[in-house]
């Protein structure tokens, strides 16, 4: 009798979640959840973001401007960032409920070739936090009309190529709003930045993708 009880719980259960599955969407460039949903912050913009006090005072005017990129296509700001107070504390990035951009002097050894990387997390199809880890261990950074800012920490990655600072963030921004890579168009979320690429300007498909959730 109990047996049998329980089964017929299990096959509720699933029936429930069955009928609960939101309709699939259209990805629009944007990463989705189990139903096929876009994930991104919806109306809870802009996207406050600080950085932590490991980023070079000297960066800052390229993340400033790549914020700024994505403004002027969404039309409005679509992310903040918190230049003062600096995040302070360990160069460890963790869900804590801030977005912070961290500069890190360290990159797990297998993973030497990714320039940077963003911590996603939602729940359903919202994000919550999102984190940028840019790999200052493996690669040195300029900005077009600064130059050289900083050199990579790694000894035998000291002449590693350069990396435009700003492209980068403009990238890694892309997935903090919930854009997924694509690989054709011209598109900044292009998985890979060539060393002395300065793509610095969203591309048509950008904004298109970005105008279906913002
Ligand atoms: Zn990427």
């Amino acid at each position: 009798m109990v047996k049998w009880l329980g089964i017929s719980l299990v096959l509720t259960v699933a029936l429930f979640i069955q009928a609960c599955a939101p309709k699939s969407q259209e990805d629009c460039g944007f990463v989705q959840n189990v139903y096929g949903e876009r994930i991104s912050w919806k109306s809870d913009v802009p996207v406050t973001m600080y950085l932590h006090e490991s980023v070079p005072d000297s960066m800052i005017p390229a993340i400033r401007s790549a914020a700024a990129t994505w403004a002027r296509t969404a039309g409005r700001d679509i992310i903040k960032i918190v230049e003062h107070p600096r995040e302070i504390g360990p160069l460890t990035p963790h869900k804590d409920g801030r977005n912070v951009i961290y500069f890190m002097n360290t990159w797990e050894t297998n993973r030497a070739s990714e320039q940077g990387r963003t911590s996603v997390y939602w729940i359903g199809d919202l994000i919550k936090e999102a984190d940028i880890r840019l790999n200052g261990a493996d690669f040195s950074f300029y900005w077009q009309s600064a130059g050289r800012l900083t050199t990579a920490t790694k000894p035998d990655r000291t002449s590693a190529r350069e990396v435009n600072i700003e492209a980068l963030v403009l990238h890694e921004m892309g997935h903090v709003l919930g854009l997924k890579h694509k690989d054709n168009d011209g598109s900044v979320m292009a998985t890979y930045l060539s060393s002395g690429d300065d793509r610095v300007n969203l591309a048509g498909t950008d904004s298109t993708s970005l105008q279906c959730e913002y």
